[in-house]
């Protein structure tokens, strides 16, 4: 047996992981929460941790273990008395809930090995997701077969914003008056979305942006980031856990190629090109995009401080040979001075960030981002 409570991998959210143990210690469970906040602060673990410790067989004080036979049929999602529901496309679900497709059945199990494995890449469906009404009818009807084996049955919904008003409508009634033992978990990023009739009957538990110095840690202890990498990914990550390891891991995306692209013209000084791929690109990249090409031109920056003295720490280690060239461009020798001058430059591109959810001119940003950036390249 572990030492310690899973909890503890909880990071960043003492107050609703006070909530939920006081819950716990005092017996005193609802048969309903809402766990909201922003994308990748921990709603989904915390709420599959929570159903664990309902019904882990360890001593109360290491709940949940993750290592007795509950636990581990919670953490492979092989736990009879766990219903998870989560968008997907039209899996064509029988009344049993069974999937007889194999190519929809392997969509639905590569989303789960995700979530096992890597919980913090987005799996993509092949068509349009969201919880469907045959999901929750299967659901209601689960909840409806009296025998189980567990303390408590757990049924966790991610993402239940994305469920049409016909399907939540139909799913009240057992919102309301769940069976015995059974607490739902219904998680969101917006619960603006959700019916009111929906929220009401949910106790809400709010998930915080976690602090930067938190993300910083993790990304140093489970990532093995450079700390100077650290600080500047969780400067940028917004709050957002998910956000912060999806950068560390310099996922290659179109949005990346387009941030290298605005370095490489940058240290060109190819103004021309750029104006022309402005113009070019008008309609192309809505304000979240830009926010995203901007998080990755920070990471971009933020190598070009690591290439000489820590080259084994650099995230975008594929663009070793123009970080090199960009490198040497930079007039600056005195390597704790540039230190600084990318922090300087970091924290610009916060305050951009901030402007763009501002709604101001993202045309005027991305010239400013031009104009910052050659500055850089040219002190
Ligand atoms: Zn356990």
């Amino acid at each position: 047996m572990q030492e310690q409570s899973l909890f503890h991998k909880i990071k960043g959210q003492s107050r609703a992981l006070k909530i939920l143990l006081q819950a716990i210690e005092n017996e005193h469970i609802a048969h309903a929460y809402l766990f909201h906040g922003i994308e990748g602060v921990g709603k989904f673990t915390t709420a599959l941790y929570f159903g664990m410790a309902l019904n882990c067989l360890a001593n109360k004080e290491f709940r949940p273990c993750g290592v007795c036979s509950s636990c581990h049929k919670f953490l492979h999602f092989e736990h009879p008395d766990l219903i998870y529901l989560f968008p997907t496309p039209n899996l064509q679900l029988t009344p049993d809930g069974e999937i007889k497709n194999d190519e929809y059945r392997k969509e639905y199990e590569g989303y789960l090995r995700n979530k096992i494995e890597t919980p913090w890449e987005d799996y993509r469906f092949s068509s349009n997701i969201m919880i469907r009404k045959e999901s929750i009818s299967w659901l209601i009807k689960r909840l409806n077969i009296t025998s189980y084996e567990a303390r408590y049955r757990i049924c966790i919904i991610e993402d239940a914003d994305l469920m049409n008003v016909e399907t939540a409508n139909a799913f009240l009634k057992t919102l309301e008056e769940p069976p015995e033992s059974t607490v739902i978990i219904l998680t969101t990023n917006n619960p603006s979305q959700l019916l009111p009739t929906i929220v009401s009957r949910c106790q809400p538990i709010h998930f915080q942006p976690v602090d930067p110095n938190v993300i910083a840690q993790i990304l140093i202890d489970d990532f093995s980031t450079s700390p100077r990498t650290a600080r500047i990914v969780s400067q940028i990550a917004d709050g957002s856990v998910k956000y912060a390891i999806h950068l560390v891991q310099g996922e290659s995306s179109k949005l990346r190629e387009r941030a290298f692209e605005i370095m490489q013209m940058a240290l060109e000084g190819n103004d021309l090109a750029y104006y022309r791929s402005l113009q070019a690109n008008l309609q192309k990249y809505n304000a979240e995009n830009l926010i995203e090409i901007i998080r990755y031109i920070c990471m971009f920056v933020g190598d070009l401080d690591l290439i000489e003295s820590a080259t084994e720490q650099v995230v975008n280690i594929d663009k070793k040979d123009f970080l090199i060239e960009a490198r040497a461009k930079i007039p600056i020798q005195d390597s704790a001075e540039l230190t600084d001058k990318v922090l300087d430059f970091v924290l610009l591109m916060q305050d951009y960030i901030r402007k763009i959810r501002g709604n101001v001119n993202l045309q005027l940003i991305q010239q400013n981002l031009y104009f910052q950036l050659n500055k850089l390249f040219r002190l």
